[in-house]
């Protein structure tokens, strides 16, 4: 079948025709069988038509000089807009990506603030009767929960919080003349060797662990018999 007349192709039409067109240089090829452009070999909806073109016979050399400068004349336009269309989309897509860099680098950037903004959560505080033991193992925990913190960071927040402790005798005094002094280099300033120092004296002494262990024991023993004389007995 022979094109319809290029009137009766609405401007879409000939857009979605155009777009589809692999090779844009391609719009103006000519039918051999029918003179006219083979683009328009396509219903008024823009789906092309399969099949082998007829020979127009009721067209004339004339009739089909002016569907050709109809066709030029609306394809300019058609053509224009695409060009306009690209330009724009390419644009848009410079300026979407453009955002989505911004928003990840702005995550980013507030990543990074608030990482450093967090105020590391207070140092679980000795307070008065508490053995040196039960104040390690919370300190333990919170050594976990703050684990992401450089090792000088909760050396400093452990100590300055002991520094204030009232609660204890004589900690505040031992942390700001002992301790401060003995670990007088960053190398040295560690938790761990905080702890030591705590140990030396606030831990129980060898004998007192010795007595504690035997004590443990003994009241272990005794248990398993059912009376002191049973036990004395075995
Ligand atoms: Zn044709």
């Amino acid at each position: 079948m022979a094109p319809l007349p290029v009137e009766t192709y609405p401007e879409d039409t000939l857009r979605k025709l155009y777009i589809n067109l692999e090779d844009k240089e391609d719009w103006d090829n000519i039918c051999e069988l029918c003179t006219l452009p083979t683009l328009l070999h396509a219903d008024a909806q823009g789906n092309r038509i399969h099949g082998a073109c007829t020979r127009n016979q009721e067209i004339t050399e004339d009739d089909a000089l002016k569907e050709w400068a109809t066709y030029q004349k609306k394809m300019k336009a058609v053509r224009s807009w695409c060009k306009e269309e690209m330009r724009r989309q390419n644009l848009e897509d410079k300026v979407n990506n453009m955002q989505k860099d911004m928003v990840t680098a702005l995550k980013e950037f507030t990543k990074g603030t608030t990482n450093k903004l967090i105020k590391p959560a207070k140092v679980p505080s000795w307070s008065k009767g508490m053995k040196l033991t039960p104040f390690i193992k919370s300190l333990e925990v919170w050594l976990e929960n703050n684990k992401d913190l450089p090792e000088h960071s909760k050396y400093n927040e452990i100590i300055e919080s002991l520094k204030l402790n009232k609660e204890i005798e004589g900690l505040s005094l031992y942390i700001g003349e002992h301790v401060v002094g003995k670990l007088d280099t960053v190398e040295k300033q560690t938790v761990k060797g905080l702890i030591e120092l705590l140990k030396t004296k606030y831990g129980r002494t060898r004998q007192e662990e010795l007595e504690e262990i035997m004590h443990d024991w003994l009241k272990f023993n005794f248990n398993e018999y059912e009376s002191e004389e049973e036990y004395l007995l075995a």
